[in-house]
């Protein structure tokens, strides 16, 4: 944070200082209290296993500037041994939001927030790479999109950031809204409607609505981007006052990609704006990439820059660990897209995996998890796009994908192989993978295919 004091934290909040000074200048906001440095803003989120009120006193004589209470209403002694300000509100967590939304007040930069079912943290890494061609941009780090990330990933923002991307996540309903408020958006991506999180949501309607929330947060003037390729967005018009751009593969589109061209490794295409083209070449594979970086040049250019430039910045984007990439110097292919799966990204996944050059292909496809009672269904259906898909060896790792398998056999007569217990499979892998394969690992990251994965980078 960046000139931020106790009493703008007690503003903010509408707190009370039980404790302490409150001129002291404050750091960085800390919901972990193992992270906390001297002068930094601890806040104790209340979640499901632990209450992180019990580190207050810990974090306090750590030398903390100031923590957030809802535990306490008075001064204590303890309190007062520290030279921390202790500062009372009724909820920390709607706290940490106020904080997020008085500090982003206090920003005048222009901040793009994308969301959607899939492909958020691809799509701001690439609108971030394809702004730096222009723009100092700060972007989100990590994975950081939730209700008390948000506000944080504001909180980090400073001077010479020229622009901001954050990403902005959901995972229960309302609270994209809550978010969309903190972020305020001048530019608002949506990449997709799909079906992660249907468990809390309960149909693709709901999360379409949902998604919509993000205006909530989009100012009038401000532009509202969408995926014109999905059923849903592509009959979406944004709220009055919001200019709404699409961009896709359909004719209507205003930022269009053609000539998609899919090599290992990399991708290119030409982009379509405004009666001009662009060829754009990406260092990563897939369709479902030239989307997310048709959705950065959408961006670029709204904000003013050429596509050109838009392209040049997405040259410097090389994917990152565990999501999509392909590792082809060695014996054989490896594949790895383990960090997350859904039923939209599976097939995305296996339509890029097809595109490989080796011997023979082979899924190593683990369970999707968060999928809502029709899970069974999205998991053979999967099976099914499998099967179709030029794959010569499925092996599955996980209860649900009994349904994948099933859905491979209803189509076609390949082999699968199926395994519940990961150490197994990986046995069988050691000795059936050989020279000139592919393999593809894809799964929910708890299925703990990452570690798998990397143990073939390493072998081949
Ligand atoms: P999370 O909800 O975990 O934050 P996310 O929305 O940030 O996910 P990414 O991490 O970018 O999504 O990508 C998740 C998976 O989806 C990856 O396997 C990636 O290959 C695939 N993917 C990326 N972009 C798209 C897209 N536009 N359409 C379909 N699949 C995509
Ligand atoms: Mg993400």
């Amino acid at each position: 944070m960046e000139n931020v004091s106790v009493q703008d934290i007690v503003l903010a909040t509408g707190g009370v200082l039980l404790s302490g000074d409150d001129g002291v200048m404050l750091n960085k906001i800390r919901l972990d209290s193992r992270q906390v440095e001297t002068g930094d803003l601890f806040v104790p989120i209340i979640g499901e296993k632990v209450d992180a009120h019990k580190f207050l006193e810990q974090v306090a004589e750590k030398g903390a500037g100031a923590v957030l209470t809802s535990e306490h209403k008075e001064k204590t002694e303890e309190m007062e041994e520290t030279s921390c300000a202790w500062i009372a509100v009724d909820d920390t967590k709607k706290a940490l939001q106020a904080v997020g939304r008085y500090l982003r007040k206090r920003l005048t930069l222009p901040i793009v927030g994308v969301t959607g079912s899939v492909g958020k943290t691809t799509t701001r890494e690439m609108i971030a790479a394809a702004l730096s061609a222009r723009f100092h941009v700060y972007k989100t780090p990590g994975n950081s999109n939730s209700q008390v990330g948000v506000p944080i990933t504001v909180s980090e923002i400073t001077k010479e950031d020229e622009v901001g991307v954050l990403e902005l996540g959901m995972s229960e309903p309302g609270e994209l809204t809550v978010i969309a408020r903190i972020a305020k958006p001048d530019v608002a991506v949506i990449t997709n409607i799909g079906i992660t999180h249907i468990e809390q949501l309960g149909s693709r309607e709901n999360i379409y609505r949902e998604k919509l929330t993000i205006q909530d947060g989009l100012s009038d003037g401000g532009i509202l981007i969408l995926n014109g390729d999905d059923d849903m967005l592509c009959r979406t018009r944004g709220k009055a006052g919001v200019k709404t751009v699409y961009y896709g593969t359909g004719e209507t589109c205003d930022y269009r990609a053609v000539d998609i061209v899919l090599m290992d490794g990399k991708t290119e295409f030409t982009a379509v704006h405004a009666g001009k083209t662009q060829k754009v070449l990406l260092n990563v594979m897939g369709t479902h990439n030239v989307m997310n970086a048709l959705a950065a040049i959408a961006v670029c250019c709204e904000r003013g820059m050429t596509m050109e430039e838009a392209a040049e910045g997405l040259l410097t984007f090389h994917g990152f660990k565990h999501r999509q990439q392909v590792y082809a110097d060695g014996r054989f292919t490896v594949m790895d897209d383990s960090y997350n799966a859904s039923p939209a990204s599976m097939k995305a996944a296996l339509d890029v995996f097809q595109g490989l050059t080796g011997k023979r292909h082979i899924a190593v496809l683990a369970d999707m998890k968060e999928l809502g009672g029709n899970y069974l269904a999205y998991h053979r259906e999967v099976g099914e796009y499998a099967a179709n898909s030029g794959v010569d060896l499925v092996v599955t790792l996980g209860e649900a994908c009994r349904s994948l398998a099933e859905g491979v056999r209803a189509v076609k007569e390949i082999p699968v192989v199926e395994f519940s217990d990961c150490g197994e499979m990986v046995k069988y892998l050691e000795t059936e993978i050989r020279d000139g394969d592919c393999v593809l690992f894809k799964g929910s990251n708890s299925m703990g295919l990452s570690a798998v994965a990397d143990q073939f980078v390493e072998m081949a």
